[in-house]
């Protein structure tokens, strides 16, 4: 008999007919003669919903109360899922993220989880419930409601399978596994049958919304293995596990695409000490998240510097740096949306040489420009325009080897 969290996202858990199969299938799972945790999203589109709601009664609502709203959206999920069950014949308990013992940081929206006291958990699975928890949420020491980003009914997925030392994480969805890429984007993109942590947070945080990144960081942190496997089948998914020898004679695992970045130039600025710091302490110092960073070559003791962030940090960003720019006698601040990242990963990049001469080769055969590029040891990436970025990932997918 095993311990076993499963997690179902918002398409499986996204109408009453997806729900009651979720409960067949926790029941079907309990029916084995294991104890199960089931930890579900919000049914897909409520989030938006509720942020576009919020939108629309305030300007700027406030992150506390935001969460106090977002909340509901899991909290309608477990209710629902532990009906189902029951009317299955089955017995199920609802619990809310701080019922579970989820307790978090105060950074409202995007919560770190600090720990887990899963007492109560213990306690209704000892009774012969089917336990069911809210994804996204926790509370801090002082019990205010807290979510933890996006997508962040992974990590409430992981962080529970840690703090139950579960036997397996499954993170059920709506395809049968991690792809090489977005299946929707390129159709030739196969399963992933085993991919190392550190190739799926690569993945993850260069777009593969398929698991959250942070979900990933955590489950490498605590060597969490875990399955990512589709709620509509019974076929095998993908395991993510701790790197092992042979991984690397793959060169490239994935290819990854992430759309709304911006591109942002400061022209023309005076190549000596501090510069760059003071540009870059006044984005951190109003929380705006930068990606890549590149400065050219200085030339006649001026350079120019670039990054890129999301659409949205740069509508964060606003006017913030025209009076550093101006302190600082730099030129003009050149601001460019429509563009996007792709990055191909792969741990073997370690061991290989001429990834990114053949990334370039596959672009330059679509005549893609590309405007920027950065490398990591696993990862090389590059920004293009956003309307250049399924054409860009189907030839990289292609050049790498990767089409089934
Ligand atoms: P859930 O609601 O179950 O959390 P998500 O929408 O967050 O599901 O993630 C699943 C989606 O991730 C898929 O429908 C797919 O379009 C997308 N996706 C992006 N990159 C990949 C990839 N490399 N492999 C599989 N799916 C991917
Ligand atoms: N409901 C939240 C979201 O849409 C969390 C999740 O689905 O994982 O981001
Ligand atoms: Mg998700």
């Amino acid at each position: 008999m095993a311990l076993i969290v499963q997690k179902y996202g918002g398409t499986s858990v996204g109408t009453p007919e997806k729900i009651r199969n979720v409960a067949r299938r926790l029941l079907e799972t309990k029916g084995q003669g294991h104890s199960v945790v089931a930890v579900v999203s919000a049914m897909s589109g409520v989030t938006d919903s509720l942020l576009k709601l919020a939108r629309e009664v305030s300007g700027s609502p406030t992150e506390r109360e935001l969460d106090v709203l977002l909340s509901t959206g899991e909290q309608t999920t477990i209710a629902l899922t532990a009906m189902a069950v029951d009317d299955l014949g089955g017995k199920a308990i609802s619990l809310t993220g701080a019922q579970a013992g989820i307790v978090t940081d105060g950074i409202h929206t995007k919560a770190k989880i600090s720990n887990i006291t899963p007492h109560r958990i213990h306690k209704m699975l000892d009774d012969g419930n089917i336990v069911i928890v809210a994804g996204f949420q926790g509370h801090t020491d002082s019990g205010a409601i807290t979510t933890l980003g996006r997508g962040g009914s992974d990590l409430t997925a992981i962080a529970i399978a840690a703090a139950l030392k579960a036997d397996i994480c499954q993170i059920y969805t709506d395809v049968d596994g991690v792809y090489t890429c977005d299946p929707r984007i390129v159709p030739t993109a196969k399963k992933i049958e085993v991919i190392s942590y550190d190739e799926m947070l690569e993945m993850a945080s260069s777009g593969s919304k398929v698991m959250q990144s942070r979900s990933v960081e955590f489950a490498k942190k605590f060597q969490v293995p875990f399955e990512v496997r589709s709620s509509f089948n019974n076929n095998p998914g993908t395991t993510v596990i701790e790197e092992t020898p042979g991984m690397e004679n793959v060169v490239v695992r994935g290819v990854s695409l992430e759309r709304k970045q911006a591109k942002v130039t400061i022209q023309h600025v005076p190549d000596r000490p501090g510069v760059a710091s003071r540009i870059f302490r006044t984005l951190a110092d109003a929380h705006v998240i930068i990606d890549m960073i590149v400065q050219n070559v200085s030339i006649e003791g001026s350079t120019d510097i670039s990054f890129t962030m999301n659409c949205e940090e740069l509508a964060k960003m606003g006017h913030l740096l025209d009076n550093v720019v101006a302190e600082i006698g730099a030129g003009k601040i050149i601001k460019k949306e429509g563009v996007a990242k792709l990055s191909v990963v792969g741990i073997g990049m370690r061991s290989h040489s001429g990834v990114a001469a053949k990334l370039f080769e596959a672009l330059s055969q679509g005549s893609i420009n590309i405007q920027m590029i950065t490398t990591s040891e696993i990862k090389t990436a590059v920004i293009i325009d956003e309307s250049e970025i399924e054409s860009a990932a189907r030839l990289a997918h292609t050049a790498f080897g990767l089409d089934a």
